[in-house]
């Protein structure tokens, strides 16, 4: 029996699931995990959050979840309410959401690539199509391409990664403003990255005011080191909130993830305290590799694309060979490498020198 031979979908025969490798090795850098876990007193409030939860377990959980959005609301500032968030099980339901509501048969979604690689797969499970738009050498997009793909398709949805995974590149605002007004359907800035962006790189959410058609997703997998948690969120207008309302499943939000959430949210001072070390080892990332006679591209995020080798497999290969697990992804020639503890990036960089030789 072969996936080949069940009645499935047409429109999924011959489709590949999402792989990253998740493999025992001692130095993970290939999924931008934050790599500092959560300190003694985090666990233990966790722990106390999650024994009063279960004391409520034989009832559902607040279907709207309201508690944690308006606690999120608070965190992201800009005089948003929880009226204005939702939230789901990490940034990818959050994204499937949004595309079971104005994406769909018959309906197509743009993004450009090289981009984050769920957006087509997410696409492809609720039956959109997926278009796939162009960046320049440098990974910045041209708003005039951008505007013409945009004219020609009439997606129903458009995404626009910033800081782009796997490129590391911000967006200016000017170009989300210029696709706002050339999308005839909702523009969706994923934001998974946006605490790592370099001081004065503007968020998204300064634009929402007079947008109703602009959505805004984030993420605790990332900065806020709670990938496991898997929670991520929205922020829009208050109607957006409603589109969600019709396409989520009930109880989506299990009332243990709710409760962490929250702890988190409340811990997060201590969280984003690991921010600022990133971004310092993430920068001098960038430094060791020009200086190695490597490219990089410049990053606002928790990973470094860098490159290119002719043969990239044998690269990564070799580096794995040393324990230093790190993705194969971006255009060809060119890896991955997300940035973890000092300690991390000494063992990755000594593994490449190794690899080169
Ligand atoms: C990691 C990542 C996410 C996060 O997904 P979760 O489901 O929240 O873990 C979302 N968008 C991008 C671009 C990412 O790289």
């Amino acid at each position: 029996m072969t996936l080949d031979d069940l009645p499935i979908r047409d429109d999924l025969r011959g489709k590949h699931p999402y792989g990253a490798p998740q493999l025992d090795v001692p130095v993970q850098l290939n999924t931008n995990e934050n790599p500092y876990p959560p300190s003694a007193a985090l666990i233990d409030d966790l722990a106390r959050a999650v024994r009063h939860g279960a004391s409520t377990l034989n009832r559902y959980p607040d279907r709207d979840a309201v508690d944690l959005r308006k606690d999120l609301a608070d965190y992201l500032g800009h005089g948003l309410t929880a009226r204005q968030v939702w939230a789901a099980n990490g940034s990818n339901e959050i994204i499937q959401q949004i595309l079971q509501a104005f994406g769909g048969p018959g309906r197509a979604a743009i993004g450009f690539e090289p981009s984050y690689s769920m957006h087509p797969i997410i696409a492809s499970g609720t039956s959109t199509r997926w278009i796939e738009g162009a960046r320049e050498e440098d990974f910045s997009i041209d708003v005039g391409r951008a505007v013409a793909a945009i004219e020609e398709h009439r997606p129903g949805v458009v995404f626009l990664t910033s800081p782009n995974n796997p490129t590391g590149t911000a967006l200016p605002l000017v170009v989300i403003e210029s696709i706002l007004a050339a999308a005839p359907g909702m523009v969706v800035v994923d934001e998974a990255y946006a605490e790592f962006a370099r001081t004065g790189t503007p968020s998204a959410l300064s634009l929402l005011p007079g947008n109703p058609r602009l959505i805004v997703t984030r993420t605790m997998s990332k900065a806020f080191a709670m990938a496991g948690t898997r929670l991520g969120y929205l922020a829009a207008d208050p109607a957006v909130v409603d589109a969600m309302l019709l396409v989520r499943l009930p109880y989506h939000l299990s009332t243990l993830t709710q409760a962490a959430a929250r702890v988190a949210v409340a811990h997060r001072e201590e969280l984003l305290g690991t921010v600022d070390r990133l971004r310092a080892e993430r920068d001098a990332t960038v430094e060791w590799i020009r200086h190695r006679g490597l490219e990089a591209a410049d990053s606002d995020a928790n990973f470094v694309l860098f490159g290119r080798f002719p043969n990239r497999r044998a690269v990564w290969e070799g580096l794995l060979e040393q324990g230093v697990l790190i993705r194969e992804t971006g255009p060809a020639g060119w890896l991955r490498v997300s940035i973890g503890t000092s300690e991390e990036m000494a063992a990755f960089r000594a593994a490449l020198e190794g690899v080169l030789g």
